[in-house]
């Protein structure tokens, strides 16, 4: 039913014409010719009041047929960007995304609020892709989503020369950079597309870029004249937690496991490990103790990874324990927690993974573990990788900033953003160094000993026996090898072993020890180390102190909105979720694609009772108050006995 395209709509038909065909699944109709006001086209599509950032200057822009590199934050409203200029602008906008699953959510959303979007893809039905082609060379299209392997098929670009296109978004642009851990061969070529489209507006779009992948983007994609818009990489919503699990409090595994209990029962997050094995080991465990975790990694099934890719975004309060194959994409807004089990490899994949986290800009949590083995892994996994050796340092340097982020004493946030560039003037009040600050202790007499002990056993032991030797403790190996006779031996019993291991683990972390290539941990000095076995030098370090009770301890109540709800709200957010739950299952689609938590918390607290009313709710557009005004109205009148 592609339907009411040709013939320019007065204002009052368009309305008909849309209430129509409210309800169902039905193909969205569209308005062929929308009105060229960017605002209007906000708040009657989107539903929304105002554009957020940059987000105007960026569509005058590419509306105007100006190329642009949009830098902005996960959840900072990139889609907008294109959206609303593909709307204008005479044609088709054509997206081009890595992910088909996040590709499917957008059509469908944007299919909601009345857009017509179509995906050519390989998860489509031949039927459904030659509908959308025959679409797009009739001009019955806004919107054409295309994974970039599609793209770049001849086929592909000559239906595409035949076509009206109005512009080029290309999604999650970092994956054109071969340093960065997402990288798509595929992206490299679409460097093309400057070539056959001369004149079509291209807009590049990421939410990951330090200086050198910007760069990369520019020059790959033959971005050179696009303006650059970059935004705040803020987050302020998102709580950043950092700590280590040699520093005792429990094993990392019941550490999680309080903290999701704690802080947020029956809510969705993601839970990443840095390998398959401990992906499974974790989700079993988390499932053993009642709550919904599903694994999800590289050596699943592709059936297997969408079932659980698809609970964790329809279900309400899924926990995805996941290694980095997940993610990418994923623009559920709701996920209240993302928790590192694991060192990330570097600060931009921590800045991505957990700015999965509270997308819709409700408080969220990053919750990180990490220790000891952690680093040696990583930095044994880099030495033994095929890339070259510049290659390598690149990455040996990241994951030593990635190092610093962890072991500040001072604001967390203001590293984060300086490292993107951003400054942010005074400490955030939001992250567990402002909010705790951690006490340092003088180091230096205690990483003496470590450094000495490592040099008199002959530098190839690994961090527990070289305790042993420090705290004095005779095992039949350590006596084997006549190390009870060293002049280092039981030197150490000041530190318990936990802390030993975390003084360890700092002077690795700095560079003072390395550990060795063959996989066996053992660790030797570096020349870096002189000057402080020699006296010259100090170390003050972090004294990670036990975990104290968090911070935002919370009731056990199911997910809630913006602030913990008083009691009597409880009901209306709970018929509102479930009037949302049953839509969405009607049509299949998961339920922030009828609306998101963020307008049903604004329909609780304003309490609409009528048409009007509803429609000034923030995401409520024009298309979703036809389809779903009347229902929601229901449930909030019942709920005020009206
Ligand atoms: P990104 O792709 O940058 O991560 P999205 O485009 O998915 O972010 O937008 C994040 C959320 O913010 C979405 O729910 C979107 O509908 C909402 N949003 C975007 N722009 C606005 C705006 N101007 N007003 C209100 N909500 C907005
Ligand atoms: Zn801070």
């Amino acid at each position: 039913m592609w339907n009411v395209d040709d013939e320019p709509l007065p204002e009052s038909e368009r309305a008909v014409s849309l209430t129509a065909q409210a309800g169902g699944d039905t193909e969205p109709s569209g308005a062929g010719q929308r009105s060229p006001d960017p605002v209007r086209i906000l708040s009657e599509v989107f539903g929304y009041s105002g554009f957020r950032g940059r987000q105007r200057e960026i569509i005058d822009c590419v509306a105007g047929g100006g190329d642009a590199l949009v830098l902005m934050p996960t959840g900072g409203g990139k889609s907008l960007c294109y959206q609303i200029p593909a709307l204008i602008r005479p044609g088709c906008g054509v997206v081009i995304s890595p992910l088909i699953a996040l590709m499917q959510d957008q059509v469908a959303a944007l299919r909601q609020s009345g857009v017509r979007a179509a995906a050519l893809n390989s998860a489509e039905s031949l039927a459904r892709n030659q509908e959308a082609e025959r679409a797009l060379l009739d001009g019955r299209l806004d919107l054409l989503y295309i994974a970039p392997e599609r793209l770049m098929l001849p086929r592909t670009l000559d239906l595409l020369a035949r076509a009206r296109v109005a512009l080029f978004a290309i999604d999650e642009a970092h994956c054109v950079s071969q340093w960065g851990h997402d990288f798509r061969p595929e992206y490299i070529q679409l460097s093309l597309l400057a070539e056959r489209f001369p004149g079509v507006p291209r807009l590049a779009l990421t939410a990951t870029a330090d200086a050198p992948t910007r760069r990369e983007i520019v020059t790959r994609l033959g971005l050179e004249r696009a303006r650059q818009f970059v935004s705040r990489f803020d987050r302020p919503n998102i709580r950043y937690r950092i700590s280590q699990s040699d520093a005792g409090g429990g094993s990392a595994r019941d550490r999680l496991l309080r903290f999701i209990r704690q802080e947020h029962p029956g809510e969705a997050g993601i839970v990443y490990c840095l390998s398959r094995k401990r992906v499974e080991a974790i989700a079993d465990w988390l499932a053993a103790q009642g709550l919904e975790a599903l694994p999800y990694h590289a050596g699943l099934s592709v059936a297997e990874r969408d079932r659980n890719q698809k609970r964790f975004l329809t279900g309400e309060g899924v926990i995805m324990v996941a290694t980095i194959a997940f993610g990418m994409g994923i623009d559920k807004p709701n996920v209240r927690f993302v928790a590192h089990l694991n060192l990330p490899k570097s600060i931009e994949a921590y800045y991505q993974e957990t700015g999965r986290a509270g997308r819709d800009g409700l408080p969220a949590d990053a919750w990180m573990l990490y220790g000891l083995q952690d680093v040696i892994t990583l930095r044994q996994m880099l030495d033994q990788s095929n890339a070259d050796d510049g290659h390598k340092r690149v990455e040996r340097q990241k994951l030593e900033a990635m190092l610093g982020l962890c072991e500040l004493t001072s604001c967390r946030r203001q590293a984060l953003l300086a490292y993107f560039g951003d400054d942010l003037d005074s400490p955030c009040g939001n992250c567990d160094t402002c909010l705790e600050p951690p006490a340092t202790w003088d180091a230096t007499e205690p990483a003496r000993k470590a450094l000495s002990c490592v040099y008199r056993t002959g530098e190839r032991f690994g961090v527990n026996y070289l305790i042993d030797v420090l705290r004095g403790r005779e095992t039949d190996r350590l006596r084997a090898l006549g190390h009870h006779h060293l002049s280092t031996f039981g030197i150490g019993t000041e530190l318990e072993p936990a802390e030993w291991r975390v003084l360890f683990r700092q002077l690795i972390a700095r560079g003072l020890l390395r550990t060795d290539l063959d996989g066996h941990g053992g660790l030797s000095l570096d020349e870096s180390c002189r000057p402080l076995l020699r006296g010259e030098t100090t170390v003050e370090l972090r004294r990670d102190q036990r975990p104290a009770r968090s911070p935002r301890e919370r009731g056990s109540r199911a997910a809630r909105p913006a602030a913990d709800l008083a009691p009597e709200d409880q009901a209306l957010w709970d018929a509102l979720r479930a009037c949302r739950r049953r839509l969405a299952d009607a049509q299949g689609v998961p339920p922030y694609v009828i609306f998101h938590d963020v307008t049903l918390a604004e329909m609780l607290h304003e309490a609409p009772v009528t048409l009007d009313q509803m429609a000034g709710i923030s995401g409520v557009g024009i298309s979703k108050l036809d389809r779903y005004g009347d229902e929601f109205l229901r449930v909030i009148r019942g709920h005020l006995g009206l």
